[in-house]
């Protein structure tokens, strides 16, 4: 059931979506079916459990969603990293470049302790933009990102490489073209 293929076959594309050209690769129904997600939980709980890690940090929105199961599994707290305006305490913000425009991503001030070891969890990495801005955010109150984490990967459009070349240690389950 670990096998990264038990995963990958599982998550749906679904062509034209947002827009015309856009595969979306859709992973819920990783989450909808019981025994998927809790295979999919355990890739990340095995990999982490022995990793000193003091926190897990989770992208808006489907970040959080795999971030807070695999934070309760290792016993640790969990930090949402939210898009802009959606925080109520003090922020730090990073805005980033998308094809179209940009975007902001915003973390609370008092989210960790310095030098906590934090493992940083979204769904997919595409461009590596929002994993980047996260990081960034992270570095900045403090924290320590010991790995950044997600679902898939889509190498063609490069984030993974820029994610490793900014020194960030990646872990991907699986890939899709
Ligand atoms: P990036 O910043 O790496 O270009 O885009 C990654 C972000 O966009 C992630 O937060 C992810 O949730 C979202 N995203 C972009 N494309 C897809 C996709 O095909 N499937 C899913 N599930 N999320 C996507």
């Amino acid at each position: 059931f670990l096998d990264p293929h038990y995963i990958r076959d599982r998550i749906r594309t679904v062509p034209d979506w947002p827009q015309p050209g856009v595969q979306f690769r859709d992973i819920t129904p990783l989450l909808q079916d019981p025994k998927t997600f809790r295979v999919l939980v355990d890739m990340f709980v095995y990999r982490y459990m022995d990793q000193g890690l003091d926190l897990v940090a989770g992208v808006d929105a489907r970040g959080f969603i795999l971030g807070a199961v695999v934070a309760y599994e290792l016993n640790l707290g969990f930090v949402p990293i939210r898009k802009k305006g959606k925080l109520p305490y003090m922020t730090v913000s990073e805005e980033y470049e998308l094809e179209y425009g940009s975007a902001t991503v915003e973390i609370h001030t008092d989210a960790c302790r310095a030098g906590d070891r934090v493992l940083l969890i979204d769904d997919l990495i595409a461009t590596g933009g929002t994993m980047i801005a996260a990081a960034k955010l992270l570095n900045r109150i403090g924290a320590n990102v010991v790995e950044a984490a997600a679902i898939v990967d889509l190498p063609e459009l490069g984030g993974s490489q820029l994610i490793k070349a900014q020194g960030i240690p990646l872990f991907t389950v699986c890939e899709f073209e």
